[in-house]
């Protein structure tokens, strides 16, 4: 039987600086154990969402300049 969710406990990593999250119950907030930067849930999932929307830009921007080079190299000729 496979187990899910094995880590409950979620290691989150730190927007500014890489570090780790650790949840600190008495404020509710997680707190970097780097750079001391304390979030909320829902501000993580922010920060997470926003980074992975710029990534995905990123990589269309690739495509793109694929595109255009497959483009530029078959006309050349
Ligand atoms: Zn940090």
């Amino acid at each position: 039987m496979i187990v899910q969710n094995k880590s409950v406990i979620e290691m989150l990593t730190c927007p500014e600086c890489g570090g780790n999250m650790r949840f600190q119950a008495s404020i509710r907030r997680y707190v970097c154990l780097s750079c001391g930067l304390s979030l909320t849930r829902d501000e993580i999932d922010e920060i997470r969402a926003k980074y992975r929307d710029e990534m995905k830009g990123k990589e269309e921007e690739k495509e793109k300049k694929k595109e255009y080079i497959k483009w530029w190299t078959s006309s050349k000729k």
